[in-house]
C-alpha cells in the first residue's frame, strides 16, 4: 500500500513542474495529459491514485492491462479511467488492447495496424493510436524510423477502426534531459511536417519521469510518467 500523502505531495510537486513547463513554453496545462504510468504497481496502486485525482494510466504489458483494467474497467467501457497500453504489443495480443485499452501509443507495424483494424471492427469501436517513431540513433528500439513514417502513415489512412491522433517516442537514456530535446523536436517537426492522408497530426505522446518538462516545452501532449510518481520499480 503507498502512503497516501506521500503520493499526493507527489503527484503536487510534478503538477507544480507541468504547469511552469506549460508556462514557460506558453502552453494552456489543459494542452497536456499526465499518464501516470502503473507497470508494475498494484491496482491499489492505480486506485489510490484516481482517488487523488488522476485519470490516465499506462501499462507496458498487455497480461498485465488485463489484469487491471478487467477490475478497473476503462472509460471506453464505462469506466472513470483511461487506460493506455504504452508498450510494444504482439499481434497475438491485439485482442486484449481492443478490448480493455481506451489509447494504444505503440503501433509501429502494417500487420499490427491490421489487427488492430480487424478486431476493432468486430468490437465496433475505434481505437485512438499513436505511431511509435524511433528518433534517436539507437537500433534497439522499436518504431519507426523518421523516413518511414509519412509512407506508413499514409497507409494508415485505409484504416477505418484506428483513429491516429499523433506521434509517440521513446528517448535515449540520458542524466541530463537537455541531451534529448533534439529528440523531442525532432518528432514535433515530424508530426508537423506531416501533410499527408490522415490530416494533421495533433498529438505528441513524449517524455517520461527524468525528461517531462523538456518535452513539454517541445510540444508534448501526453507525458508518460511512472517512477517519479509511484516510486522506484523493483
Ligand atoms: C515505463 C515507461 C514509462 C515511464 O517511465 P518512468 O521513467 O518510470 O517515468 C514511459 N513510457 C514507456 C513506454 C514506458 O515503458
Amino acid at each position: 500500500m503507498m502512503d497516501a500523502d506521500a503520493f499526493a505531495a507527489r503527484l503536487a510537486a510534478i503538477e507544480d513542474r507541468i504547469e511552469k513547463a506549460c508556462r514557460r513554453a506558453g502552453r494552456a496545462r489543459a494542452e497536456v495529459t499526465l499518464v501516470a504510468v502503473s507497470k508494475t504497481f498494484p491496482l491499489e496502486a492505480v486506485e489510490e491514485a484516481r482517488a487523488a485525482g488522476l485519470v490516465d494510466f499506462g501499462e507496458s504489458r498487455a497480461q498485465e492491462l488485463k489484469e487491471k483494467a478487467e477490475r478497473l474497467p476503462g472509460r471506453w467501457q464505462g469506466g472513470s479511467v483511461r487506460w493506455h497500453m504504452i508498450g510494444h504489443l504482439q499481434r497475438n495480443k491485439a485482442k486484449e488492447v481492443v478490448a480493455l485499452a481506451d489509447t494504444f501509443h505503440a503501433l509501429d507495424s502494417l500487420r499490427l495496424a491490421e489487427e488492430l483494424d480487424r478486431r476493432a471492427a468486430q468490437a465496433s469501436r475505434t481505437l485512438p493510436c499513436f505511431v511509435q517513431v524511433n528518433v534517436s540513433d539507437e537500433e534497439t528500439k522499436f518504431g519507426l524510423t523518421p523516413h518511414n513514417t509519412e509512407a506508413f502513415l499514409d497507409q494508415l489512412a485505409d484504416f477505418d477502426h484506428l483513429h491516429v491522433m499523433g506521434l509517440m517516442t521513446l528517448a535515449s537514456p540520458a542524466d541530463d534531459p537537455e541531451a534529448v530535446r533534439p529528440e523531442f523536436r525532432r518528432l514535433r517537426r515530424l508530426a508537423e511536417g506531416y501533410r499527408g492522408a490522415l490530416g494533421p497530426l495533433g498529438a505528441l505522446s513524449m517524455g517520461m519521469s527524468g525528461d517531462f518538462e523538456v518535452a513539454i516545452e517541445e510540444g508534448a501532449t501526453h507525458v508518460r510518467v511512472g517512477s517519479a510518481l509511484f516510486g522506484s520499480r523493483a
